[in-house]
């Protein structure tokens, strides 16, 4: 078994005494899609926080390759292929959809730089396959905000692409969709798993069920992982029922 990109161990986050994070252990191996479900409050944001250095664990490793992440900001973390996408999208709604790619492309700088900056053809099909890959295509004159909810998500996660990150880390990517939107969704990032290596927080338990695969699922209850296997094995677990039936 070769050796994970991503190693957490033992991770504890309390926020004024509260255990948001408690004892978690998780592994993401090179070209893996993980899926991380629990029910609100369960610490899956969190969990995304300690990973990009927006907070800092108590206790705990978190190891990218050779770079120990606990001693890095966020910028050095992002820097190093640490990409996160967060629940809500965030695209710069006056400026078209290109435009927006555009802006995120690795190695641009600066919004108004980057407009005026004419493009290499490098850059220029890389922003064409990133259109065809968010099927954005046809709408690459369009302006941001005047994009559906879901077209705005694949937008950011077209952007999120365009800084080419290693690992992705995608928060609630299906919230707010429609199920076709959803499963168009599940079909883009299922196609970037084995060139990135990413790991998907949901709740819809459909997408779940498309995106998982035979992939483990995770299941996170009160910061802690409360159970871990296949997407039939968590439907079926006694604990997780009660836990999202109880609610
Ligand atoms: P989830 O994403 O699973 O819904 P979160 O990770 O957002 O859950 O939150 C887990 C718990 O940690 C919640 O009770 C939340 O209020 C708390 N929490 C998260 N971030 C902070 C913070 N910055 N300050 C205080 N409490 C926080
Ligand atoms: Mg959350």
């Amino acid at each position: 078994m070769s050796h994970p990109i991503l190693n957490v161990e033992d991770v504890s986050k309390s926020y004024d005494g509260f255990k948001a994070i408690s004892g978690l252990n998780f592994y993401l191996f090179k070209g893996e899609l993980r899926t991380v479900i629990g029910p609100n409050g369960a610490g899956k944001s969190t969990f995304f926080d300690l990973i990009t250095g927006r907070a800092k664990p108590d206790v705990g490793k978190i190891e990218f390759g050779d770079h120990d992440l606990t001693q890095l900001n966020e910028f050095q973390i992002n820097r190093l292929g640490i990409g996160r996408k967060f629940q809500t999208p965030s695209v710069y709604s006056n400026h078209t959809v290109w435009e927006n790619l555009l802006l995120s492309l690795s190695g641009t700088r600066g919004v108004f730089a980057s407009l005026f900056f004419k493009l290499s053809s490098d850059q220029s099909d890389r922003i064409d396959e990133l259109l065809k890959l968010i099927r954005l295509d046809d709408k690459r004159d369009w302006k941001a905000g005047a994009l559906a909810h879901g077209e705005k998500q694949w937008l950011e996660i077209g952007m999120l692409l365009a800084s080419d990150p290693e690992v992705l880390l995608i928060d609630e990517p299906a919230a707010g969709m429609t199920d076709e939107e959803t499963h168009r969704t599940g079909e883009l990032l299922l196609s970037l798993a084995g060139q990135h290596s990413l790991v998907v927080v949901e709740h819809d338990m459909t997408f779940v069920k498309q995106i998982a695969q035979d992939t483990a699922v995770t299941v996170l209850h009160q910061g802690s992982v409360l159970f871990e296997g296949k997407f039939d094995e968590v439907q079926a677990n006694q604990k997780v029922r009660e836990v999202y039936l109880g609610r």
